[in-house]
């Protein structure tokens, strides 16, 4: 199965270099998910939030977004003091954890070598990231993690990267829809100071009181 009604696929076949990446991992790891991984949470959500891609061990092997790996405990633990998620994360898909009025997708869908996308591969699953911006009828803000999710989806928007550029805490307007830019909350950026958490809650903390507003 290849593409279906703006979904990838389990096999997506559009991005070779990543096809053979995942075919690589089912043969080592036959118990992972090692597939597109889809997004996570209510379509009619308010609030979408867009990563870069899967995490090899992350949501690459449990088959959701930022689950299993430190990325999703900061995320994760953040949504849930906003009341953007119910139920306790325990790092599997099946724990039960739901998200409320939120929804997360990736930028790119597979995982790729060394968690770094090339940008015909980030153009190529754009394709993707479009329609899933594009069946959220009641969507009012994303919060785009990291430079490369925050651009892709300024061009899903059909926007110019001029008319949204990317920075910590910035927020922009596109098609009356609010665009919160974060660093990524990666253990890379954590680790180095580069994001606090108490950096990464404040975006939150404006996403509940914008959404509160509205
Ligand atoms: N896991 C994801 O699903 N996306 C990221 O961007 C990082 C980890």
């Amino acid at each position: 199965m290849g593409i279906t009604e703006g979904k990838p696929g389990h096999d997506c076949p559009r991005c070779p270099r990543l096809a053979e990446f995942r075919q690589t991992w089912r043969t080592k790891e036959p118990s992972w998910f090692n597939a597109p991984v889809p997004s996570f949470g209510p379509i009619n959500a308010r609030l979408l939030i867009v990563g870069l891609a899967p995490g090899l061990q992350g949501a690459n092997r449990t088959g959701r977004p930022f689950t299993g790996d430190w990325a999703g405990d900061l995320l994760y633990e953040t949504l849930g003091r906003y009341d953007f998620a119910a139920g306790e994360y325990a790092e599997r898909a099946d724990d039960g954890l739901e998200l409320i009025d939120c929804r997360i997708t990736n930028a790119v869908r597979c995982v790729p070598p060394e968690n770094k996308p090339t940008p015909a591969e980030i153009k190529t699953c754009r394709d993707f990231l479009k329609p899933t911006i594009g069946e959220m009828k009641e969507l009012r803000a994303v919060v785009t993690l990291g430079r490369i999710a925050h651009e892709s989806t300024v061009r899903a928007f059909d926007s110019k990267l001029s008319d949204a550029a990317f920075g910590h805490g910035k927020k922009h307007a596109l098609k009356s829809i609010a665009i919160f830019s974060s660093y990524h909350c990666s253990r890379y950026n954590t680790n180095t100071g580069v994001l606090t958490p108490a950096m990464f809650r404040k975006v939150f903390a404006d996403v509940r009181a914008y959404l509160d507003a509205a």
